[in-house]
């Protein structure tokens, strides 16, 4: 087939700004839009189409991070405090106080926007979990009320009118590839970006006073299939960490990096879509779960204690204020443990009879249009493939159960070694600026460690892009190097008509295959050495190998790229911590010993002239969270509003 677009290849664009964001999902069209209420002049790089991209494109059930609403009885110190408890502490206290102080700010930032955040309409008039006054519907904890249900389909269409009535340049199709270094005085600070167009070919050179990432989390690194890439992928699979590669590749900062967490959702045949099948999580909670008999799976609190009636499975148990739901599924504190809790075995002991079922149609009215209909169906994904599919061909809650493969929600089975970046994963370390370690850039959304969920996107992304403009203003453009550029011109074009013989695919089946040897579920000095020296091999050997035909495959190439960069810096953070951790799920074999209070840290981690740079933080560095806000931000609160 001809290629329907114009051939632009070998030409190039420079543009410049005063701040650039790259990604336009959650946090990029906020930081974009924060910067640009500032007066700043804004460029946004989106690799697809910012209208619908990223993970929450296609919607959003639920926007867990709205502490200061008129219903909540939780502040954002205790919900900090809690969501780093859970995690034993590793998490990212920063971003997550930013989270809990402004997520209810940008959720009323999206209703003047035009997305629904309210029932307007009234179709759940009456019901348990609505507030009659302010007709917010609120999720999980009934005493909370820090998470509501949302129409998230409409968000990513609201968001992107926005960046346009405010004259943001979003240049869509457009993949960023490198950040651009000055140094001068000896002294480095960020000058923008690289990127092509993936229709056309055309290579950019965006120059910077600021600059803000916002790519998302990576992917692809431990499962992937050639031909099953779409639906079952919870993720976009174009989101494989481009700015985690680019900022490995900058010299920045990470840290966490050696946290992955057993597959739940991917692609690679694996999964079923999400929230496909019948659980009790996140969109479907409080779904009652039954056997094959109809013989319900009770609910159990936090403790364990068998819950008797629907109306206990919204409060938190005996001596807890709240509990949690939604985010961090690694390994939970405070969350629920729902019917999934007791294993498929006890479950037989136990006298139950599989297969097991979600059944809606034991739940009020109200709440099972609550599930059925407004969450499946605003939850990414769920609206066509699965509600309309669904409703289609007949499937009606009032009357039917949903079958659930495997205990809880998850839809397949994995094997230990098969291993994600799922809930809360490694990514960039930051100031409270949200500044990277290199001056004049940026960071926000899952591209930051422990992060996870629209709230935070939303309000990291508003808050580094406000930032990075008020940094902008007191800034000249930075100089480039332009040899530098000419030589990112020349890397990234490379795999276009080349002679090489490899495609994307195979290069990437090679790296999770390595990583799953190398770097799986347990982990050893000399197999972490010896995934190292394989994904070495590659890129001296295979990358130059690489060959494609149309600017599309390119950007895929160049994804595969990053994955093999990723992986090794996630090799390289492996070997630098020398102790297992339950929180990060990490097992060194070699290094048994569980969490070791000399090691109760955050490793930090960072490529320097070619050499690997490892150093720690204490896991509470980001000391006073009210105070620390306070110091970074106007007094009056003007600033997050
Ligand atoms: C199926 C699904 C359902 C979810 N449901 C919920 C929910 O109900 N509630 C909730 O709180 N959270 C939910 N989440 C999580 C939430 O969507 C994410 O945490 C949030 O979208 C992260 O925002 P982000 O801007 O960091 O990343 P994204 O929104 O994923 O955006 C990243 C953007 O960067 C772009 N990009 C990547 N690389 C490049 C590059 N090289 N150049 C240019 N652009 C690039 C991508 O195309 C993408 O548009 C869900 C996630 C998924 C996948």
């Amino acid at each position: 087939m001809k290629w329907p677009y114009e051939n632009a290849v070998g030409a190039t664009e420079t543009l410049s700004c005063d701040v650039l964001v790259l990604g336009g999902g959650i946090a990029g069209c906020w930081a974009a839009i924060a910067a640009a209420r500032k007066g700043a002049s804004v460029v946004l790089l989106e690799k697809g189409a910012t209208m619908r991209s990223g993970s929450a494109g296609s919607g959003c059930d639920h926007w867990e991070s709205a502490a200061t609403n008129p219903g909540s009885t939780v502040s954002p110190e205790e919900l900090t405090a809690a969501v780093l408890d859970d995690q034993d502490g590793y998490n990212n206290g920063i971003s997550h106080y930013i989270e809990s102080r402004e997520g209810y700010d940008r959720i009323l930032d999206l209703e003047r926007f035009g997305g629904k955040v309210r029932d307007t309409a009234d179709e759940f008039a009456g019901a348990r979990f609505r507030d009659e006054a302010t007709k917010f519907l609120y999720a999980y904890d009934d005493r909370a009320r820090t998470t509501l249900r949302v129409w998230g389909t409409t968000f990513k269409p609201a968001l992107y009118r926005e960046c346009r009535r405010l004259g943001v340049k979003a240049l869509d199709r457009t993949a960023a590839t490198s950040l651009l270094v000055s140094e001068a005085g000896g002294v480095r600070r960020g000058a923008g970006a690289t990127a092509v167009n993936a229709r056309t070919g055309k290579f950019l050179v965006c120059r910077a006073k600021t600059t803000v990432l916002c790519m998302s989390r990576p992917a692809r690194i431990w499962l992937f299939h050639p031909d099953l890439v779409g639906l079952s992928e919870f993720r976009p699979p174009q989101c494989v960490g481009n700015g985690h590669a680019m900022g490995w590749r900058a010299g920045l900062d990470f840290t966490m990096m050696e946290k992955s967490v057993p597959a739940e959702f991917s692609a690679a045949g694996r999964s079923f879509p999400p929230y496909s099948t019948g659980n009790n999580h996140n969109t479907w909670f409080p779904a009652t779960i039954v056997d094959a008999d109809g013989r319900e799976v009770p609910y159990l609190d936090r403790d364990g204690r068998e819950l008797r009636t629907y109306e206990e499975r919204f409060q938190p148990a005996p001596g807890q204020k709240f509990f949690l739901m939604g985010g961090g599924v690694d390994a939970p504190k405070y969350a629920y443990r729902g019917p999934e809790v007791p294993d498929f075995g006890e479950l037989l002991e136990r006298g139950y009879r599989p297969p097991f079922y979600a059944d809606l149609s034991r739940l009020p009215e109200l709440e099972r249009r609550a599930i059925w209909g407004l969450m499946v169906g605003q939850e990414g994904k769920t609206q066509v493939p699965v509600l309309a599919e669904f409703t289609g061909r007949g499937f009606d809650p009032a009357k039917h159960r949903l079958q659930s493969y495997g205990s809880g929600w998850k839809s397949a089975s994995f094997l230990p070694q098969e291993r994600q970046l799922f809930g809360l994963p490694g990514g960039l370390l930051h100031d409270w600026d949200l500044r990277t370690c290199l001056e004049g850039v940026y960071a926000a959304g899952d591209q930051l460690f422990a992060s996870n969920c629209m709230g935070h996107a939303a309000a990291t992304g508003h808050y580094a892009g406000r930032h990075a403009a008020d940094a902008a203003r007191a800034t000249d453009l930075p100089a480039y190097d332009e040899a530098e550029a000419a030589r990112e011109q020349a890397r990234v074009l490379a795999p276009l008509g080349s002679d090489g013989d490899l495609g994307w695919k195979e290069l990437n089946m090679g790296i999770a295959k390595a990583m799953q040897l190398y770097c799986g579920d347990r982990k050893h000095e000399e197999t972490l050495r010896q995934g190292l020296a394989l994904l070495g091999e590659y890129e001296r050997e295979q990358v130059p190998q690489l060959h494609c035909d149309n600017p599309h495959d390119l950007m895929r190439t160049l994804e595969t790229i990053d994955v093999l960069a990723v992986s090794q810096l996630i090799l390289h953070a492996s070997l630098a911590r020398r102790s297992s951790s339950r929180a990060l799920c990490f097992d060194r074999v070699d290094y048994p010993e569980v969490d070791p209070e000399a090691d109760r840290k955050f490793f930090t981690i960072r490529r320097e002239g070619g050499e690997v740079r490892t150093g720690a933080l204490p896991l509470d560095f980001h000391g006073d969270l009210a105070a620390n806000y306070a110091r970074h931000n106007r007094a009056d609160g003007e600033d997050a509003r």
